[in-house]
């Protein structure tokens, strides 16, 4: 691995956090236990949710979150391409088809309002927004639209914890929300992920078929509160453990504070670099972003194998959120045009954000696309 000035994303755990993993270990129990439900029961409220379940990862949210929305082969979701594969896998694995929606314009890769409202056929069941970067985009709209179709309003909030829209978080807003705790995302641990719901009944689903579609818990029968279990479900080993729960509920605790260095740093690439190339994610009254990512998009034309090889050998490193999924080889049926898609995807490039960047490093990387967009510019 090269030894980056500027990482893309850095995870600091704690001494604090090592020795909550480190009791873990000692207490005699290392599946889904009790500081699982302490982790679920914390996010819940901190979402402002009825029920939240922790899982082994994102990807395993985003699925139990589509199999408990009783999506199924006869049904269409739109999705958008923009984003990571999972969120498109997650529908196809319940049998549903993905529909491809395009974004709302270059600098605004979330999903289109008006291309959903497009894109709506008597089989369509569902919305699976991203929001993308952790920017709610027009979540709030598309929850009407949503309402208006009578559709099932999901969202992969993997990039979105600790955002909001008029002040409540992104997640609390639709049937379901998944999370993902990868370890780029602003609430790393690793692996894991947690599906967020009001709904009882969705609920009930998701915690069937966490573990085997069993009606009791591992945990339950070692207290003693049940001996043995029906198999109800054809459910998934999905569950989480004990350590990463405790981890995840020591960084739950600091994320307000993280997000909010991030938005600093989120405000001073924009001031430094929006003279010199489009930054992506404008702010929009009553949306505070978590600010997972920073994408700026180059000026037509400009050679981004090149631009990135430049910020690399100053150090920076860089990434592409994302190659779209529907020019994937499993997901590239149908063909859908999605111009603007296209056009970002051409064109974006993710800089370094986490936490505790320093400004030096901060400067180092401004520095260095201003070199980069200057040579890129040179005939
Ligand atoms: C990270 C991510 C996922 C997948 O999460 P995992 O925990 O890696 O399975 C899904 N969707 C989006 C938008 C992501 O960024």
């Amino acid at each position: 691995m090269p030894d980056w000035k500027v990482p893309l994303a850095d995870v600091r755990v704690t001494e604090e956090d090592i020795a909550a993993v480190a009791d873990t270990y000692r207490s005699g129990w290392l599946s889904m236990g009790p500081r699982t439900t302490a982790f679920e029961e914390a996010f819940a409220s901190y979402v402002g949710v009825g029920h939240a379940f922790a899982v082994s990862s994102g990807t395993a949210a985003l699925h139990l979150m589509c199999l408990a929305a009783d999506l199924g082969p006869d049904d269409e979701v739109l999705v958008p391409s923009m984003t990571f594969v999972a969120t498109a896998n997650a529908i196809r694995y319940t049998g549903a088809t993905p529909v491809f929606v395009d974004i709302t314009g270059v600098d605004k890769p979330w999903m289109s309002v008006a291309g959903c409202e497009r894109a709506v056929t008597g089989r369509t069941r569902a919305i699976l927004y991203v929001d993308y970067g952790g920017h709610a985009g027009d979540l709030e709209e598309l929850v009407a639209l949503a309402d208006g179709h009578g559709l099932v309003m999901l969202q992969d909030a993997a990039h979105a914890i600790g955002g909001t829209l008029h002040a409540r978080q992104v997640g609390a807003f639709g049937l379901a929300s998944a999370y993902s705790f990868f370890s780029n995302k602003n609430l790393a641990i690793g692996e894991g992920g947690m599906v967020v719901t009001d709904d009882a009944r969705v609920a009930e689903r998701i915690r069937v078929l966490r573990s085997h579609g069993m009606t009791t818990l591992s945990w339950d029968r070692h207290r003693g509160h049940a001996t043995t279990y029906d198999v109800v479900a054809l459910g998934f080993n999905y569950r989480i453990d004990e350590p990463r729960a405790a981890l995840g509920t020591r960084r739950l605790a600091r994320l307000d504070d993280d997000n909010a260095l991030r938005h600093e740093i989120d405000l001073r690439y924009r001031s430094r670099l929006e003279e010199h190339v489009h930054c992506a994610m404008p702010a929009r009254d009553g949306v505070q972003s978590s600010h997972h990512i920073f994408t700026i998009v180059l000026p037509p034309g400009v050679d981004r194998a090149g631009f990135r090889v430049e910020l690399a050998s100053s150090g920076v490193q860089t990434s592409i959120h994302y190659p779209p999924v529907h020019r994937f080889a499993i997901h590239s049926d149908g063909n859908p045009e999605l111009p603007l898609t296209d056009q970002y995807a051409e064109r974006t490039v993710t800089l370094p954000l986490f936490a505790h960047m320093t400004a030096a490093q901060q400067d180092l990387v401004i520095d260095a696309v201003i070199g980069a967009l200057a040579e890129a510019r040179r005939p």
